[in-house]
């Protein structure tokens, strides 16, 4: 075998990755005709590729390198910390200060009563602990029959047994025997696609009810908890109507069940505040975190538990635990990036300046033929793509028609912008400024126009009926 090396032509690195690397979300057969892109480098919001190429990263990796890259700060924190201690465990009784550190600092931000860290290696372990935590404490406190967890259609939570069937994505419920047991999903507040002839704020208030009549038809005494994303991320960056969450807030008050806030996307500035629940404005029992919390610079997770649960479930042993829990290299990393995005205010430049500018540009778009609607909210944001915006139409070939059309255009112009489904989304790292966001507008125009095109050659700019 040849040495893999960084100076290997790129069709014998794709060759050797289509090989032996299986790779997530992917059918891996597809990788032998056509090669994966290789990335190299990267540095603030700008990825380099094994052919030399300059793009733009407008998804911040997956949603996550919120302080952009090539930070040196993080590198010398990781250095200094492999040195000392690179790995000692949490479990029996010891303890070491990065994790003690981390856990000070997250309990200082979230928000409320939320004082309370178990750490996990990512968001997905994270929502698995969830779901003992939360069924836990309900036995704890007498009521071992409240098990039952509400989620929705088209939720993303992760990808493990527990944590994919919390999601309501209906391409994973189809491999591999999920969802697990006692787990009900509600429909999603996603105007565009599924609002018919109600108003935002209309279908807003019905698909937050739609919770309400959930727990009156599964029984109060059996439900445990809701979850969900402040704003869907994966599910196509579904920006809810302005009713939803504070009618989600009067049920979650009203009955007695506990409310998790996926935060994996939405904290660490992605919305212009911390987290996201503050920003749709509830305080919730329980938040899961990743991503952002580190940059992507460590794989690290946690879920931050409110005092209240905390302290029933301190009560008695917890059987629950990971390797890596509070794992000591990726806990000073996460600390050093929490550090900087409160040094170089980054959520005030979410919130006042990247944000606002970037909403401008965003919403330019709908002047598109292709584009119907554009919605934005801090960092996050979607294009609703449709043959006809009058009647907020999907395409008659198929959702995803046009989306991997506009991805793989977006891909030739050195844009890295997502699609679901026929819904463009894009989130930038924090860092990005005003003159990177006119060339992520410029280039998603661009690939817009030949999205369009293309589309219009093959005749496929066709409503479904
Ligand atoms: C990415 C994501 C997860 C899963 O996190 P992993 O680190 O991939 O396990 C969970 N919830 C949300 C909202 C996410 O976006």
């Amino acid at each position: 075998m040849p040495a893999v090396t960084n100076h290997m032509p790129t069709a014998e690195l794709q060759a050797l990755d289509a090989a032996h690397h299986i790779h997530p979300f992917s059918t891996q057969s597809n990788f032998e005709k056509e090669g994966a892109r290789v990335i190299k480098r990267g540095e603030g919001v700008w990825l380099f590729d094994s052919e030399g190429e300059k793009i733009l990263d407008a998804m911040a990796g997956l949603w996550c390198v919120n302080v952009g890259y090539g930070r040196e700060e993080l590198v010398e924190v990781a250095t200094r910390q492999m040195r000392e201690l690179p790995f000692y465990n949490t479990f029996f009784k010891t303890t070491h200060v990065p994790a003690i550190a981390l856990a000070t600092k997250l309990a200082e931000l979230a928000p409320g009563n939320l004082n309370h860290v178990f750490f996990a290696s990512g968001g997905s372990d994270a929502n698995d602990t969830n779901i003992r935590v939360v069924r836990h404490y309900w036995n704890m406190k007498g009521k071992p029959e409240k098990t039952i967890i509400i989620s929705r259609k088209n939720g993303y939570h992760g990808s493990t047994m527990g944590s994919a069937s919390l999601g309501g994505m209906s391409g994973m419920h189809a491999q591999g025997g999920l969802p697990i047991p006692d787990i009900h999903h509600i429909n999603q507040p996603d105007w565009w696609a599924e609002g018919g002839q109600l108003t935002p704020e209309e279908f807003g208030l019905a698909r937050a009810r739609e919770l309400e009549q959930a727990i009156d038809e599964l029984g109060e005494n059996r439900v445990a908890a809701f979850i969900a994303e402040p704003i869907q991320g994966a599910g196509g960056v579904i920006i809810p109507p302005s009713t939803y969450w504070p009618e989600i807030k009067r049920i979650c008050a009203e009955r007695e069940i506990l409310l998790i806030a996926d935060e994996v996307i939405c904290g660490f500035g992605r919305t212009g505040n911390w987290f996201g629940n503050q920003t749709v404005g509830v305080q919730p029992d329980i938040m899961t975190i990743a991503k952002g919390m580190s940059s992507g610079y460590q794989p690290i997770g946690g879920s931050i538990l409110s005092d209240e649960i905390a302290n029933t479930l301190g009560k008695d042993e917890f059987n629950h635990g990971y390797t890596y829990s509070g794992h000591p290299v990726a806990s000073a990393v996460a600390l050093e990036n929490l550090r900087i995005i409160e040094e170089e205010k980054l959520i005030d430049h979410v919130r006042d300046t990247a944000g606002p500018y970037m909403r401008k540009k965003w919403e330019e778009l709908t002047d598109h033929p292709l584009v119907g609607e554009a919605k934005i909210v801090g960092l996050m944001g979607s294009i609703a793509l449709t043959p006809d915006k009058s009647s907020r139409a999907a395409f008659a070939a198929g959702a995803g028609t046009a989306g991997l059309i506009c991805r793989e255009r977006c891909f030739a112009n050195n844009l890295v912008m997502r699609h679901v489904g026929d819904r463009m989304i894009i989130s930038p790292p924090l860092v990005i400024q005003p003159d990177e966001i006119d060339v992520l507008a410029e280039r998603a125009h661009r690939a817009l126009d030949e999205t369009y095109k293309r589309l219009k050659e093959e005749g496929l700019m066709v409503a479904a009926h």
